[in-house]
């Protein structure tokens, strides 16, 4: 089968870890999410997934209560690392290879972002989890979806999030 797309970059939420609840880890959904990437996967589709923290922790949320706003992006980051690690157990659970590389340096749990290693991993069917953001305070996964998609060439991004709906057109 010819495929519509070589190399995705996939963003998951954290909320869509949390199932219904939108909080934590719900093991069900995240196995469902990687029953979907696994298929993709055996396709021959190379994936690159950044994923977000929301689950856990949302900087500006944080900030509003008092918090200083880097230091609150800051735990949101290291919140999309607990995600990355349990993302990345349950596809090799799943039996699919898959390395995180984090923005903020983490040796002894995660691989350092370095955009050629990653392009070779994902020249060898390997799965690449990118953590912790862009490793900036002041900016959202999102933003790393787009900046990451095209350091790695990625045909396209797909985002998979848990909001109310979709405008197809201006709602304006
Ligand atoms: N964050 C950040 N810089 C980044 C990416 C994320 O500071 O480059 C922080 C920010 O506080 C954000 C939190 O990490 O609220 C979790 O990310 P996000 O809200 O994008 O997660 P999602 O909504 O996708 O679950």
């Amino acid at each position: 089968m010819a495929l519509k797309y070589k190399r995705i970059l996939l963003k998951i939420s954290g909320e869509a870890l949390g199932g219904e609840k939108g909080m934590g880890f719900d093991e069900p959904t995240m196995d469902a999410i990687c029953g979907g990437v696994k298929k993709a996967h055996e396709l021959g589709v190379q994936i690159g997934i950044v994923v977000g923290g929301g689950n856990f922790w949302r900087g500006a949320k944080a900030s509003v209560r008092g918090m200083d706003r880097a230091t609150a992006d800051y735990v949101g980051m290291l919140a999309t690392v607990m995600n990355a690690l349990a993302l990345q157990s349950a596809l090799e659970r799943a039996g699919v290879p898959c390395v995180v590389q984090s923005a903020i340096e983490m040796k002894n749990v995660a691989e350092s972002f370095i955009r050629l290693k990653a392009r070779t991993y994902l020249d060898n069917n390997k799965i690449v989890i990118f953590a912790a953001g862009t490793g900036n305070p002041f900016f959202s996964t999102d933003t790393t979806a787009a900046l990451r998609a095209s350091e790695i060439n990625a045909e396209v991004v797909m985002k998979a999030t848990s909001v109310d709906g979709v405008y197809d057109a201006d709602p304006k």
